[in-house]
Parts: C-alpha cells; sequence; structure tokens
C-alpha cells in the first residue's frame, strides 16, 4: 500500500529520502542537513542552495507582483548562503510556466531577478525553461563564496553561547494574513479595493524580503564568526530547534526580548493574534538566526539590528521559552523535536 507524503510532512521525507545518502567525493564538505552544501576544489570553497516556490504553494499571483516574486525567489536562495556565512556569487533560475503566463509576465519575473542579482552582486549564469500544465514554478540556484575557517553550520552551537537574531520577528506572516484578508473580501465583492494602507511594513516584509547581507557584512568586519547559523523560514521556533537538534544543546529564549515590530504588534492586535506567536511560529521573515560566544558580548551590544534573545543550555535541560511572569514553556517548532532540513 502506499503511504502519503503528508504522513511523513516535508522533514521527514527529506530524511527517509536522504538518510542514507554519503558523500563519495572528499570536495563534497558537507551535504544534506543545512542550509547549503559545502564544497572544496583546491583553495576554493562554495556554497551551493537550491529553493523551489510552486504558484499555490509558495506564491498568490492574486496579490503578487511578478517583479516582487523574482526579487524574494533570488533572496530565498541568498538569505541561505548567508546563513553559512558565503557570500552570493552566482545564480541559475528554471521556471516551468503554463499557456496563461504571457511574455511580459515573464520579463517582469527576470527584472524582479536581475534587481536582486544586482543589489547582491551575483551573477545570473543560467537555468532552464520548461512549460508546464498549470501554474508557475520558479527554481532557484545559488552559488556562494565561504572562507573555510568562517563557515557556519547548525550543528556547532555550544552551550553557553549567546542566541542573537537580526532584525524583527513575525511581520511578513502578519502581512500574509492582511493579504489573505483583502483576497478574501475581494472574492465576497468585486467593488471593494483592497485596503492596504498602514500595512506597508507587514506587506513589504511578506511581498519583498531582503537577506542579511548587513548582518553578513557586520559580523566579517567585527571579527565574528558565529558558533553555528541558520536563517529563519519556518518560524523562530523551528529554526532555533534546528540549530539545537543538530548542536544536540538545549537553549532558553526570553519572551520579552524578541524583536516585534510595532506594524507587527498592531496588524497582530486587528486579528485578536498574539504577537509573539506569529514571531515563533510565522515564518518568512528570512531574518539570521545565530549563536556566539559570551565573550563577544561587547561587540555585539548596541547593534540596532541584533537581538540577543537568549543562550544555549545543555542538552538536558530542554528547549524552553522563558515568559516575563510565569513558568518556562518548552519551546515547539513544526512536526517532531529530531528534523532535517536541506533549505
Ligand atoms: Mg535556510
Amino acid at each position: 500500500m502506499s503511504q502519503p507524503i503528508s504522513a511523513l510532512g516535508e522533514f521527514g521525507l527529506v530524511r527517509h529520502l536522504t538518510g542514507d545518502i554519503r558523500p563519495r567525493h572528499p570536495s563534497t564538505v558537507r551535504g544534506i542537513g543545512d542550509d547549503a552544501a559545502i564544497l572544496r576544489f583546491g583553495n576554493a570553497t562554495l556554497a551551493v542552495t537550491t529553493d523551489t516556490m510552486a504558484e499555490g504553494i509558495h506564491f498568490d499571483l492574486s496579490y503578487t507582483p511578478m517583479q516582487h516574486l523574482g526579487y524574494k525567489a533570488a533572496v530565498l536562495a541568498f538569505s541561505d548562503l548567508y546563513a553559512m556565512n558565503a557570500v552570493p556569487r552566482q545564480l541559475m533560475v528554471s521556471v516551468a510556466v503554463s499557456a496563461k503566463f504571457s511574455v511580459e509576465s515573464m520579463e517582469l519575473l527576470y527584472q524582479g531577478l536581475k534587481h536582486a542579482c544586482d543589489y547582491y552582486e551575483a551573477d545570473l549564469v543560467g537555468g532552464d525553461t520548461s512549460p508546464s500544465i498549470t501554474g508557475l514554478y520558479i527554481s532557484v540556484t545559488a552559488v556562494g563564496e565561504a572562507v573555510p575557517e568562517r563557515i557556519t553550520y547548525r550543528n556547532t552551537a555550544q552551550k553557553g553561547d549567546l542566541i542573537c537574531v537580526s532584525g524583527d520577528l513575525g511581520a511578513a506572516y502578519m502581512g500574509l494574513q492582511v493579504l489573505e484578508r483583502e483576497k478574501k473580501l475581494f472574492k465576497e465583492d468585486a467593488g471593494i479595493r483592497p485596503q492596504l494602507e498602514g500595512y506597508e511594513y507587514v506587506i513589504g516584509k511578506y511581498l519583498r524580503p531582503e537577506a542579511r547581507k548587513d548582518i553578513f557584512r557586520f559580523l566579517s568586519s567585527a571579527g565574528l564568526t558565529p558558533t553555528a547559523m541558520i536563517d529563519i523560514s519556518d518560524g523562530l521556533s523551528s529554526d532555533l530547534l534546528q540549530i539545537c537538534c543538530a548542536s544536540k544543546t538545549g537553549c532558553e529564549i526570553h519572551c520579552h526580548k524578541i524583536p516585534i515590530a510595532e506594524p507587527t504588534v498592531r496588524t497582530a492586535g486587528e486579528f485578536y493574534m498574539e504577537p509573539l506567536i506569529a514571531a515563533l511560529n510565522g515564518g518568512d521573515d528570512y531574518e539570521l538566526l545565530f549563536t556566539l560566544p559570551v565573550n563577544d558580548y561587547d561587540k555585539l551590544i548596541g547593534h540596532p539590528e541584533i537581538s540577543i534573545i537568549g543562550y544555549v543550555t545543555a542538552p538536558e535541560e530542554g528547549c524552553c521559552l522563558v515568559p516575563e511572569h510565569g513558568d518556562k514553556i518548552e519551546l515547539k517548532g513544526m512536526g517532531t523535536g529530531e528534523q532535517v532540513d536541506t533549505d
């Protein structure tokens, strides 16, 4: 009898399909299980990552401009490179596209891709195009250059390290909620004009995220090498658990230290949602989550875009969330505790 993929989930499926794969070449320094693979040829160390976006699953074209979609597809891949402490160099893009799309719409998609390549200083070096029966699929592969001793894996966080996060969290998730709400209202009454004023910040974070090139540069110029790093694509909880599971550590993070922007708090309020839930479980933030030795505290403090939200603990202490008042809560991500991710 065949088993549905949903029985395993995304992480479970990856583990099921790839658990027995062992690298055969010494040039494969790190294979499946991190934000990007690490390859070494002579003196060159490369980070390589790939991402696929499917219409109706990862994006909804009723409210996603094609330029933004192209830009975001590239940013997702660049964000994975920065999570390895690598700098983007090349991008390859494959699209499968159905007959409903025009040449002009594809031009807009490529405008977005080229704009992202300009800003992140990467060369668009190839790809593939194919017809599809329904909808649009975009697959992006990015190649980055890394300094071997500065590569940041997920499995090397150390007990006692500070847990740091860039920017603020939960905004993209709230932006998506606003877009979905307005889409629903528009479906019910096509005469209604979408009300997006006042939501520019949260919608912008969802539709047109940026990868944290600035944080990568700051870490490099300050002489800081995180002990572990990941980009937040699935939500703070899930991605922090990835680091803790891979590193075989626990963690303790403090609710009131988690950075949440005012527009996110306001929008969450309108949806009768706790902003913290959006920050913990929302995802699509593309902020960097990293751990650093306590000795680096002085170099971090005062950076306006970096928040220290907790610290790494021993595995037996578990992964905990500490509310401002009250008892610790176990940190839960998507699926089970033991996870493998390849994105
Ligand atoms: Mg990632």
